[in-house]
């Protein structure tokens, strides 16, 4: 069988088979942003690990050292938020080819320590070998979190309303520019969104506090794909108005200029790591006016629904389904 054709989630679901030899300490293993096990009666620890790999991920020319050091680390934050927990110690691992100069590794881990810095976490460990190519990063992230808050994404359920913590598509815009080598007024802050995003801790912990919402996951792989992950979690379906899914205006004026399908880059590419929750009508004032208050977004974007799949709703009031699909390694 070829990789190609079990895809990156079909190989995830295969692995999980006989994970757990002692499930009683394990109250979510494969399957979500974090593992959750349990640490205390009240409390729980939440695990994640991300790996970012030269060529497939980064490409060394593309992004300034500090700031993959800096996404490395934030990557795995946003993990953490879409949980609704608190980061605590992190594990960094690095597989470095022997051209790579000291200068640039300096420079990745000032990176990681700023971002560590800023969101209160300690490195306290990982490991280091050679690598015959690429460099290979890997951060581990260890958070905590109060078990009654923990937010999963198989919770939706039907008739809740989806929400955004922050606008999608500048990550997506930032990169084509990045990609395509364009010129554009305006490109440094979609560039940055792509190479510099800001985890949604904040964001996080208010709606786990709030204890309101149903689900939640962060947008990593494009809001489509994100979505559909939520909804096959949780055995239901969603409509989204696509006039609702937030953008910035430069965004759009990005996408006018080169003529790119604005809706197409806002829901099927990733890395903006916003949140994306749901919660029911009754309480999604109070949540909304909980993160307006603390200077945080919240943005309604659709519903959801008993039938499966993903829908959207165009400016039009035309109904079409769009693939659940964003990033899939392998696809
Ligand atoms: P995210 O995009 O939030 O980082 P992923 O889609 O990478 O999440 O992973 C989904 C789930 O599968 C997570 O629970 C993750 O821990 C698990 N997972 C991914 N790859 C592997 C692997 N090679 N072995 C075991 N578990 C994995
Ligand atoms: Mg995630």
């Amino acid at each position: 069988m070829k990789l190609k054709d079990l895809g990156e989630f079909g190989f995830i679901d295969r692995i999980r088979p006989e994970t757990l030899v002692r499930p009683e300490s394990v109250i979510l293993g494969i399957g979500d942003d974090c593992s959750v096990c349990r640490s205390s009666p009240d409390r729980v620890t939440l695990l994640t690990t991300d790996l970012l790999v030269g060529g497939v991920h980064f490409h060394l020319e593309k992004i300034p050292p500090d700031l993959l050091g800096r996404k490395s680390i934030a990557v795995n934050l946003s993990d953490i938020a879409a949980m609704g927990g608190f980061p605590k110690q992190a594990l960094v691992s690095i597989a470095i080819p022997d051209t790579t100069r000291v200068e640039t590794l300096d420079a990745i881990y000032e990176g990681m320590k700023s971002m560590a810095r800023e969101f209160d976490v300690n490195l306290v460990g990982g490991d280091t070998t050679a690598s015959p190519e690429h460099l290979v990063i890997n951060v581990a992230l260890v958070g905590e979190a109060r078990e009654e808050e923990v937010l999963y994404r198989s919770g939706a359920l039907k008739d809740d309303v989806v929400f955004l913590t922050g606008p999608v598509g500048d990550s997506a815009a930032g990169l084509d520019i990045l990609l395509e080598n364009r010129s554009f007024d305006g490109k440094d802050s979609l560039v940055q969104t792509h190479l510099n995003p800001r985890p949604h801790l904040k964001e996080g912990r208010i709606i786990a506090t709030q204890k309101a919402a149903h689900s939640m996951i962060d947008v990593s792989d494009g809001l489509a794909g994100d979505l559909g992950h939520v909804c096959a979690r949780s055995g239901v379906g969603a409509i989204v108005e696509e006039a609702r899914i937030p953008t910035t205006e430069l965004f759009r004026a990005y996408c006018e200029r080169f003529g790119l399908d604005a809706t197409r880059l806002a829901t099927h590419v990733g890395e903006d790591y916003v949140l994306l929750g749901t919660v029911p009508e009754n309480s999604a004032a109070t949540l909304e006016k909980a993160l307006e208050s603390a200077g945080c977004g919240f943005y309604r974007i659709g519903r959801i629904v008993e039938e499966p799949g993903i829908r959207l709703t165009a400016r039009d009031g035309s109904t079409r389904k769009i693939k659940p699909s964003g990033w899939n390694h392998f696809a």
